[in-house]
C-alpha cells in the first residue's frame, strides 16, 4: 500500500496532530516501561527540527467515556520531557477551549499533549462530531501509533478521513518490518509460535500455515496439537475440545507445503513451582501424572537446526513458563539462537505481541532481533492477515479528496 510518511510534508509552522500511543505501563503513577515513549523520539525530533507545532493525542487505559483522574495523561510530562529532550505543555481535555488554547499557544518546535482522548465516547465511537472537534486543532495528521491501529476509533481511523495524512517514523517502521516478514519476505521463512492456548491465535495460526514454509510449535499449544495426533500429554496444559481445530490446522498445512515441527523433547515435572523437581523425556514418553511446562534442548537443537537455512523468523509467544525458572530455559535459548543468526546477518526476525517482548527481554537479547514490535493486539490481528482500519485509512484522505 502507498501513504505519505513525514518526509512528504512542509511541516513548517504547521500544527501537527500526532496520534501516538502513550498507553504505557505505570504502577502507582510510575511508568515502567518506556520503551513506547521512546521509540517516538525520532518522530519527535523531526517535527521539532522541521519547525511543527506538535499535538500529541493519545488514550490511556479504559475509562468509561468521561473524565477519571486515574487515567489522566497529565503524569506523563516529565516523562516525556525526559525521554524526548523537550518540554511538554499539558492541555486538559482534548477538544474545546482546554485544547485550543495550547493549540494557540504552541510555537514551531514546541510541544503539547491533550488529554486521554477516551475521556469523550466519540473517540471509541468513532463520532464524527468529536472527529471534526480534533480535526479543528490543526493541520496535518500524523499517525504513529501502529499499536492502535487495530482499533476503528476517531483518533486512529477517523482523523485520517479529514486532514492530510501521513504515518510517523515508528509506524513506517512498524509497517516496513511486518512487511518484510510476512508479505514479501526472503524465503524460507519459520514461525515460531508458542504460548498457552491455541483457542486464542487459531485465526494467527491459520493464517501462517497458509504463508510460511516451516511453523515451529511450542508452549501450551503444542500439547493441543500432539494431543490431537494421539500422543499422551498427560497432565499438561491442553485444550482437548480443540483437537478437531488443530488436526484442520495440519491439513491446511500439508495443502499448502507448510511443515509444522512439534518439540521432540519436553521439560517435565510433578509439582509445578520455581525451580521444582524436573526431567527431561520424549515428547512421546510423558506420564500421566506429569505436565510439560518448556521444550527441551532436542527441540532447542531441532529448532536451530530449520533456522540455520532459514532466511526470514517470525515469532510470537513463549515455549515454556517463562515466568518461571528454570522453565524460561527453552525459551531463552531459541531467542538466543535466533539473536545469534540475525547478528550473523543470514536471518531477518521480526518478532512482537503480547508476553513475546518480555519474554525476549527476559533472554536478553531483544535488541539484536531485526524487529520487535511492541504492538500487542495489533500484530496478532496482522499475523491473523486481517487489514488493521488504522493502516488501511492512512490512504483515505487522498483518496477522499
Ligand atoms: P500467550 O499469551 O498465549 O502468548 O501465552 C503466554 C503464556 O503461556 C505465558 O504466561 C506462559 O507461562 C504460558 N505457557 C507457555 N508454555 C506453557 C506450558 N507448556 N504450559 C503452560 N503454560 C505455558
Amino acid at each position: 500500500m502507498t501513504f505519505k510518511t513525514l518526509r512528504d510534508f512542509d511541516l513548517k509552522g504547521k500544527t501537527v496532530l500526532l496520534r501516538a500511543d502513550l498507553n504505557v505501563p505505570a504502577k502507582d503513577g510510575v511508568v515502567t516501561d518506556t520503551t513506547r515513549i521512546d521509540r517516538l523520539k525520532p518522530t519527535i525530533d523531526w517535527l521539532i527540527q522541521q519547525g511543527a507545532k506538535t499535538l500529541v493525542l493519545s488514550h490511556f487505559g479504559r475509562p468509561k467515556g468521561g473524565y477519571e483522574a486515574e487515567f489522566s495523561l497529565a503524569f506523563l510530562t516529565p516523562v516525556l520531557h525526559k525521554s524526548w529532550g523537550v518540554p511538554v505543555s499539558f492541555g486538559k481535555d482534548c477538544i474545546g477551549a482546554d485544547a485550543q488554547k495550547l493549540a494557540e499557544n504552541l510555537q514551531p518546535g514546541q510541544v503539547g499533549l491533550l488529554e486521554n482522548l477516551r475521556f469523550h465516547k466519540g473517540e471509541e465511537a468513532n463520532d464524527p462530531a468529536f472527529i471534526k472537534e480534533l480535526a479543528k486543532l490543526g493541520d496535518i495528521y500524523i499517525n504513529d501509533a501502529f499499536s492502535a491501529a487495530h482499533r476503528a476509533h476517531a483518533s486512529t481511523e477517523g482523523l485520517a478521513h479529514h486532514m492530510p495524512t501521513g504515518a510517523g517514523f515508528l509506524m513506517e517502521a512498524e509497517l516496513n518490518a511486518l512487511s518484510d516478514a510476512l508479505e514479501s519476505p526472503q524465503r524460507p521463512v519459520v514461525a515460531i509460535v508458542g504460548g498457552a492456548k491455541i483457542s486464542t491465535k487459531l485465526s494467527v495460526l491459520d493464517n501462517l500455515v497458509r504463508k510460511v514454509d516451516v511453523l515451529f510449535l511450542g508452549g501450551g499449544m503444542a500439547n493441543t496439537f500432539l494431543f490431537a495426533q494421539g500422543v499422551e500429554v498427560g497432565k499438561s496444559l491442553c485444550e482437548r475440545d480443540m483437537a478437531e481445530e488443530a488436526r484442520k490446522i495440519i491439513k491446511t498445512a500439508q495443502d499448502s507445503g507448510c511443515e509444522i515441527v512439534l518439540p521432540n523433547d519436553r521439560v517435565i515435572l510433578k509439582e509445578f513451582g520455581k525451580n521444582a523437581p524436573h526431567t527431561i523425556c520424549k515428547t512421546t514418553d510423558v506420564p500421566a501424572d506429569h505436565e510439560a511446562v518448556d521444550i527441551g534442548p532436542a527441540s532447542v537443537e531441532l529448532l536451530r537446526s530449520k533456522l540455520s537455512t532459514a532466511k526470514t523468523v517470525l515469532w510470537n509467544g513463549p515455549l515454556g513458563v517463562f515466568e518461571v525458572e528454570p522453565f524460561d530455559k527453552g525459551t531463552n535459548e531459541a531467542a538466543r539462537t535466533v539473536a545469534a543468526f540475525t547478528t550473523q546477518g543470514t536471518l531477518v526476525s521480526v518478532a512482537g505481541g503480547g508476553d513475546t517482548v518480555s519474554a525476549l527481554e527476559h533472554a536478553g537479547v531483544a535488541d539484536q532481533f531485526t524487529y520487535v514490535s511492541t504492538a500487542g493486539g495489533a500484530f496478532l490481528e496482522w499475523m491473523e492477515g486481517k487489514v488493521l482500519p488504522g493502516v488501511a485509512a492512512l490512504s483515505a484522505y487522498k483518496n477522499a479528496a
